[in-house]
This record gives structure tokens, C-alpha cells and sequence, in this order.
């Protein structure tokens, strides 16, 4: 057993969901997470909401509240929807706490100490009417890298390089339209130039990483610039030196804050276990961590801040770069052992856009589809490594013909006959099995080591596939067997037989759909007559900020449960539930339901 990180991108808390951004981070995580944990690894899955920088001061101003009021009322939904998908988190925070705060203290402090944290006389953007900092994402002009006309101050989302204002052809405040003025200002700077070739290093020895992601992150080496890491803002965490931590004007800023958070949730969650060094397992590059690995999960807008920044961040606190230095108190961590990017989800045919209304979100989804109807559209459709759309049409084909025509129909015909005719697991008949029987369980059997080897490769489309072939294998084999013909009570050994084996059959099939549809996989089990928990679910709890901050709701849940990852014999005789259907299908009304809801 191993111990394996899954760090799950932190969800802006400015706004609910949409189903593009649980497609692109968060399904996929607990796919793999729930698959790791049932091949028996020691997986610990953190994440939480993102809460500071300027679009929630900018928002929460314009909405006449706090800022901590507008994070606290986003951070409840997206915990709620997150919940409502059954993401496995260990635990799902936020970067409001102070636990979080002292985390990103610590390693401010030992970044500085080593070097790699240095002052800078900046020229900062402000607004010439108010006279305040303009921040970058609310300033527009040209990219000066790739002539993109509508590039942000903080990066070019067509590009996708780092950017600063000033550096942007004819910048323009997207608040109002005028023209930012630069004036000089004192921030910190992370000095990435001298970590360029520790990063380097350590990329040329990245196995199975996307090719794309890896040249990439290659190319963003070439021209590493000082980053400024502090902004002038109230809404922040502060800076840890001397002079500077009372300054109300100056902050930590946002991107920089972040990403710690997959460090700071693992040492809250090994805080709240009652056992506060627990989340060494998982981080520490000396000792027991040392092997571990960690894998990131996010959409590929974020790929910088996982292969470089984040990277840049550990080593530099751990002493590595061209300034050595020494490792702060939390010892030598680990850097990301993959960084598991997905592409982007389109909706319609059109970019998702909340202000355009190009959106669903993930509550009003839930409140007219199954949760796992989505989960399996984003297995077997999502941007895994390819842009792709999301249409109603495509969605309401998926769920009816494959979902519930293929795997439902397989529960349900299988299930239902063998209670009516036998009310429990019928037996093998002493004649045996047939050739037949035999091929079909072989099959399903080798699904385990396919669909496995698969999921931890992040190929989840090939994955689902692969299960869905033994889905479609067993109901070949029922259509051949027809059982239902059997019904003489000479022929009745005979048809338990095929039954026994169609039952075990949906069971090992079960079993490889968990990670990717937990919620109908604990249904299935206990159709099938087995009792206690198939498939974990996370929980929504309500906890004290550990170092005496107002209190907030976390989602995490005790996984030590459930199936694992191999074919169980189920035992003849064992009752079955009375049979009900598992999953929904869909009118075909629903689709020009959705799109007139898309367009009013
Ligand atoms: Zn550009």
C-alpha cells in the first residue's frame, strides 16, 4: 500500500459551478481517488474553495459586502453541489481559515530566508479617477507575446503566458474604460529565474505526463521572469516580515496563496484527525513520504501554476535553486508527481459564460438529472484530452441508449428474472459451466486488471469503455442464452445457471463502474443482496476553525469502507432485493426544454 495525494483544483469562490468546471476538475479526481482507494492505496483527497484576490473584493464592493461574507455565501454552495456529486474529499476546505493563513506564512518565511523572496520598487496600475489599485484581471489591451486584442493584466488567456499590466499594448480598465496609470510601489517578488533550472531538472524526469502539458511547461522555462507575489489590497493574507505584517494596504496575493492550499487542507485534515504529523505520509520528501506520489487535477487555464509556480514554491522552500538554502520547519516536501490536465468543455457549440447565460450550473443540473447521469457523460464524453462539446442532444443520447438501454437494462432484465423465478442467487447447476458461461465471467474477471491499469494512466474514457465492453459482452450473452425460454422444470438448473452467471457478471461489472457511478453502484449492490456500504460518500460538516476563526462547513468522509477493487463470488441462495429500476430515461422533450432555457 502506498500513500497517494490527489489535489484537486481550488474552485473560485465568486460564483456557483458550472458543469464545465466539475467536468474538467473535479469528476475525474474522484474517479481516480475512488479507484486508488479501492486497489488499496492510502489516498488522501484535499481541495477546497479559493477566496481571496481582487474579483471578490471587486465583486463583494459592487454587492455593498464583505468579501468574507460574498466567500462565505459561494463557499457553502459549491461545497453543497460538490457534495450533491459525490466527490470523495478527505477534506474540501477553504483559504479562509487560519490554519491556511499560517501554512502560506511559513512558507512566504522560509522562501524569503532561502532567497528566492525578494523586494522590489514595482510600478504598480491605478485608477486615475479613485486613485486605487486597479488589479490585473480587471485590466485589458494587447498580449505583447501573441498580439491576442483582449488579453488580461495577469495572463493571456489565448496564449496562455504570465502577463503584468504594464506590459499589455493600450492597456484599458475593464471597471470603466480608462486608461491605468503606473505609479512606483514596494512588493516581493518570487525570483523564478533562479529556480528555472532545479525546475527544469526536475521535468526531464516527468514520466507519463501529457505530451502536451510537459512542452508546455518546457516552454514557459525559457523565459522565466520575477513574479510579483504581493498586491496592493486589504483582502489578503498578510506578509509575514517585520514592517510589513500590520500594513493594512499590502497582501500576499491570490495565485500565490492558492496553491499552498493543497498543503495547508493536508495539514488541517491531519490536524482534525488527532493526528497532527499525519500529513507527512503524503508530503514529506524525507522519511515516510518520500515515495509518495501526488497527482493534480485540473483544467488546463491552470497548468502554470501546477507545473511551475507550485513547483517553484516547494523547492525553493526546501532549499533547492541556485541559492540552495535550507528547509523551513516542515522539512523537504514533495514536488507533483503528475499534473493531470483536462482540456475544455464547450456548451452548445459556445464558450460557457455565466454573463451570457452559456451556462448550466451544477445545482440546477442535479435538480432535473441524476448525479451519476453526468458523472457518466463526463467519463465517456468529457474534454479528457480533447475541447469538446456538451450537448442536450448527445446528453439525452448517452443516458438513454447507453446508460439505460446497456448497463440499466443488464441490472434490471437479470435481477428481475432471477428473483421472479428463484428469489435469491440461484446456483450452478451440477452440470457445470459451459464454454459459454466460462468466456463471458473470464471477461468481466479481466476487466479488473484493463479498466484498472487504465484509470491510474488518467485514460478514463478509454476505462469506461473498457467496462462498458463487459457490459455489453453479458448482454450478448443473455440475448444468445435467452433464459427466459427456459421455462420447463427440466430446463430450470439450466436457466439459474446463466442467471448465476449474469448476476456475477453484473456484480464484477459493478464493481469496475464504482469509481465512475457510485451512487447507482450502491444501489446495484444491494439489488443484488448485499448490505453496508458499496460506495462511499463524503459528508457535509459543520467545524470550528482549529485556531479559533469563525467557523465553516467542510466536506470529507470516512472511505476506509466499501468494495475493492476485485471480482467477489456472490453466494447462491443469497435473497435479492425486489427489483427497481436504477437509472432514468429521459423524454426527448427535455432537450428543446434545455435549449429554450439556454436561450431566454
Ligand atoms: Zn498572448
Amino acid at each position: 500500500m502506498s500513500h497517494v495525494l490527489a489535489a484537486v483544483a481550488w474552485p473560485y469562490a465568486n460564483g456557483p459551478r458550472h458543469i464545465g468546471h466539475v467536468s474538467g476538475f473535479g469528476v475525474p479526481s474522484d474517479v481516480f481517488a475512488r479507484y486508488m482507494r479501492m486497489a488499496g492505496h492510502d489516498v488522501l483527497m484535499v481541495s477546497g474553495t479559493d477566496e481571496h484576490g481582487t474579483p471578490i473584493q471587486v465583486q463583494a464592493d459592487a454587492e455593498g459586502v464583505t468579501p468574507r461574507e460574498l466567500a462565505d455565501r459561494y463557499n457553502r454552495v459549491i461545497a453543497e453541489d460538490l457534495l450533491a456529486l459525490g466527490l470523495s474529499y478527505d477534506l474540501f476546505t477553504r483559504t479562509t481559515t487560519r490554519n491556511h493563513y499560517a501554512v502560506v506564512q511559513e512558507l512566504f518565511t522560509g522562501l524569503h530566508r532561502n532567497g528566492y523572496i525578494v523586494p522590489k520598487v514595482t510600478t504598480g496600475a491605478i485608477s486615475p479617477s479613485t486613485g486605487r489599485t486597479l488589479p490585473d484581471r480587471y485590466i485589458e489591451g494587447t498580449c505583447p507575446i501573441c498580439g491576442y486584442d483582449s488579453a488580461r493584466g495577469d495572463q493571456c488567456d489565448n496564449c496562455g503566458n504570465q502577463l503584468d499590466p504594464i506590459d499589455l499594448i493600450n492597456p484599458k480598465s475593464k471597471i470603466n474604460g480608462e486608461t491605468p496609470e503606473f505609479v512606483e510601489t514596494e512588493h516581493f517578488f518570487l525570483d523564478l529565474p533562479a529556480l528555472a533550472d532545479a525546475l527544469r531538472q526536475w521535468l526531464d524526469t516527468r514520466e507519463g505526463w501529457r505530451p502536451n502539458v510537459l512542452r508546455f511547461s518546457r516552454n514557459l522555462l525559457d523565459d522565466l521572469q520575477p513574479r510579483a507575489i504581493t498586491r496592493d489590497l486589504e483582502w489578503g493574507v498578510p506578509i509575514p516580515l517585520e514592517g510589513w505584517q500590520d500594513r493594512g494596504d499590502k497582501r500576499i496575493y491570490v495565485w500565490f496563496d492558492a496553491v499552498i492550499g493543497y498543503l495547508s487542507a493536508s495539514i488541517e485534515w491531519a490536524r482534525r484527525t488527532g493526528d497532527p504529523d499525519a500529513w507527512r505520509r503524503w508530503w514529506s520528501a524525507d522519511g515516510e513520504g518520500k515515495d509518495s506520489p501526488g497527482y493534480y487535477f485540473m483544467g488546463k487555464d491552470n497548468i502554470v501554476f501546477h507545473s511551475v509556480i507550485w513547483p517553484a514554491l516547494l523547492g525553493g522552500y526546501s532549499g533547492a535553486g541556485s541559492r540552495d538554502g535550507q528547509p523551513g520547519d516542515l522539512g523537504r516536501l514533495n514536488l507533483p508527481t503528475e499534473v493531470v490536465s483536462s482540456e475544455y468543455l464547450t456548451m452548445e457549440g459556445r464558450k460557457f459564460s455565466s454573463s451570457r447565460k452559456v451556462v448550466i450550473y451544477v445545482r440546477d443540473f442535479l435538480e432535473r438529472y441524476d448525479a451519476d447521469a453526468l458523472r457518466y457523460f463526463i467519463a465517456v464524453a468529457g474534454p479528457e484530452s480533447n475541447d469538446t462539446d456538451f450537448t442536450w442532444a448527445e446528453f439525452l443520447r448517452r443516458n438513454n441508449d447507453e446508460l439505460v438501454a446497456g448497463w440499466g437494462n443488464l441490472v434490471n432484465r437479470s435481477v428481475s428474472m432471477a428473483a421472479k423465478n428463484f428469489g435469491a442467487i440461484p446456483p450452478v447447476d451440477p452440470a457445470g459451466l459451459t464454454e459459454a458461461d466460462e468466456a463471458l465471467l473470464a471477461v468481466a474477471r479481466a476487466g479488473f486488471a484493463t479498466v484498472g491499469d487504465l484509470i491510474a494512466r488518467h485514460r478514463q474514457k478509454q476505462a469506461i469503455g473498457e467496462a462498458m465492453k463487459v457490459v455489453a459482452e453479458a448482454n450478448k450473452y443473455l440475448s444468445e442464452q435467452a433464459p427466459w425460454k427456459l421455462k420447463a422444470e427440466a430446463d430450470k438448473p439450466r436457466m439459474g445457471t446463466i442467471l448465476h452467471v449474469a448476476l456475477q457478471v453484473v456484480s464484477d461489472a459493478n464493481t469496475l463502474l464504482t469509481p465512475f457511478l457510485p451512487h447507482s453502484a450502491q444501489q446495484i449492490h444491494e439489488l443484488l443482496g448485499g448490505t453496508g456500504v458499496h460506495a462511499p460518500m463524503p459528508v457535509l460538516q459543520e467545524v470550528d476553525d482549529l485556531d479559533g476563526g469563525p467557523g465553516y462547513p467542510v466536506l470529507t468522509g470516512d472511505y476506509t469502507v466499501g468494495a475493492r477493487w476485485e471480482s467477489v463470488p456472490l453466494p447462491a441462495g443469497r435473497p435479492l432485493a425486489a427489483p427497481k429500476p436504477v437509472f432514468r430515461k429521459l423524454d426527448p422533450s427535455i432537450v428543446d426544454e434545455e435549449l429554450a432555457r439556454l436561450e431566454s
